[in-house]
């Protein structure tokens, strides 16, 4: 059933009159990568935690669903929302409050987009050590609530790592507090943990305390083709052991994808380098370009006489930089292919390539019209892969998801790497998952939200 014009109306008088959005106004907004995410029946924009606590408190009391929202970049289905619901938008928390150079550390609200934390840190030389295609769009909340990964995690850590503290609303309106701004903090059991990586269904992350980490110099960046996986899987490794480099970034996309990627953005010059079956992008920092430059030439130069490299191509500019990058986190796959299932999975590096080419097997036993495209943050063994078919296959993720997923524990990877449970890995957490551990995550999530509003029936 729709919210009720009473609820309606009472949670706007909560909140005020402008920090509040009726459906008939959500439908003009951008629902972001999921078109369902704008389903509710209001959307509240709180100013202040004390409004928020006392939005939520009514929620609580009356048994009304609240789905948070950052930037709706998600991809795992978790901002989805429903008529009978409310959401919570957090574009009002949006101010970073403090960075402190010397500690390294920063006081952001959970508004805050990645792209306005970089640009502020970099004032200081310094960055948020989180990095990812979304950067302009997702924000700290969201970041923290998916515990995002990216192309820096390899380095230093997924969000997790990230964060020092932070304040979160929960479900009865209580504002839990734990803002601490020391790496070391041993004061029992780290309550505000649990809210990274609970996906909204905890409370609410209002402010959030950062580590940030040094920002690198000055980039070389080069786009690598390679004969094989185990290639790729080798470069990876011997660029992480390189002593002169400052790695910043190795990233894996199979050579279908960077040619769409490349007719996409008419990057002609590459398309040789597409033809091979997979590329690696690498990126490493000097206090000087040319300097590293040399240092990316001369390992190379090695890793060519090694038979790792068939071809490669490295930036002349800033230009070709961000086209190389470009050439990586564009989706032109899902515009050529649209309807397509994306599958966000890890493995250890040393069992990466085995795992590509089993799934391919069985993919193309299953149904040969299926094609595998594959990108991913391979330092972190982290895999996105998307399997379509000429037309739509959408209705087919549970069907195929066995043949991704369930090889996965077995070699010590994961299912879900990086996106988060939502509504799209759930079936594949109950499959996956050890009974003990959902019960004990239940148990969890009704010691916070005993009245389960908070984004009902996401993950669990
Ligand atoms: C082009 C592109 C590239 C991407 N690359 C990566 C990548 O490399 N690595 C990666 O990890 N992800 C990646 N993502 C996914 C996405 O950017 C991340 O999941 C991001 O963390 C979502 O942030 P958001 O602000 O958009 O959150 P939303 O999409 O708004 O919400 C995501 C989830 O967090 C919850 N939530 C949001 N804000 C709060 C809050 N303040 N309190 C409590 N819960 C909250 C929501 O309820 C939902 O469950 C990518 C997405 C796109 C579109």
């Amino acid at each position: 059933m729709p919210l009720s014009p009473e609820h309606v109306s009472n949670l706007v008088a909560i909140v005020g009159a402008d920090s509040a959005r009726g459906a008939a106004d959500l439908a003009t907004l951008d629902p972001g990568v999921d078109p369902r995410n704008l389903g509710a029946g209001l959307m509240l924009r709180p100013r202040s935690t004390d409004a928020l606590a006392r939005a939520l408190a009514y929620c609580n009391e009356r048994r009304i669903g609240v789905v948070p929202q950052g930037g709706r970049t998600g991809l795992s289905g978790g901002a989805e929302s429903r008529d009978d619901e409310v959401i919570v938008a957090l574009d009002r928390f949006s101010q970073i409050e403090s960075l402190d150079p010397m500690s390294r550390t920063a006081i952001v609200g959970a508004g805050v987009t990645l792209a306005a934390l970089a640009e502020r840190a970099a004032a200081h030389r310094l960055a948020p050590g989180i990095d990812l295609g979304a950067r302009d769009g997702a924000t700290i909340g969201g970041l923290v609530s998916t515990n995002a990964g990216g192309n820096a995690a390899f380095r230093h850590g997924t969000m997790r790592e990230r964060v020092l503290g932070l304040e979160a609303v929960l479900a009865d309106g209580t504002v839990l507090s734990e803002l601490g701004r020391v790496r070391k903090r041993n004061e029992g059991l780290a309550i505000e943990q649990l809210f990274i990586g609970a996906e909204g269904t905890l409370g609410v992350v209002t402010r959030v305390a950062l580590a940030l980490v040094e920002r690198g110099a000055s980039p070389a960046t080069a786009l690598i083709a390679v004969p094989s996986l185990d290639a790729a899987a080798a470069l990876c490794d011997a660029a992480r052991r390189h002593p002169d480099f400052d790695l910043q970034a190795v990233e894996l996309m199979s050579g279908n994808h960077a040619a769409a990627a490349c007719r996409a953005a008419v990057a002609t010059e590459l398309m040789g380098l597409a033809a091979h079956p997979y590329l690696v992008l690498v990126e490493v920092t000097r206090p000087q370009t040319a300097v590293a430059e040399a240092a990316l030439i001369a390992w190379l130069e090695d890793a060519l006489a090694r038979g790792l490299v068939a071809d490669a191509a490295i930036a002349q500019n800033d230009t070709q930089r961000l086209r190389f990058w470009r050439i990586r986190e564009d989706w032109a796959v899902d515009r050529e292919r649209p309807g397509g299932l994306w599958y966000d999975v890890s493995v250890p590096l040393a069992a990466l390539p085995a795992y590509v080419d089993a799934c391919r097997a069985r993919l193309a036993s299953h149904d040969p019209a299926l094609a595998l495209y594959v990108i991913g943050h391979l330092g972190d063994g982290n895999l996105h892969l998307t399997v379509n078919a000429e037309r739509p296959i959408v209705e087919r993720y549970e069907e195929i998801a066995p043949l991704v997923t369930d090889e996965l524990p077995a070699l010590g990877g994961s299912f879900s790497a990086e996106h988060g449970i939502g509504l799209e890995k759930k079936a594949t957490l109950h499959r996956l998952g050890s009974p003990a551990r959902l019960e004990r995550m239940r148990r969890v999530k009704a010691v916070f939200d005993p009245n389960g509003i908070m984004n009902p029936g996401k993950v669990l």
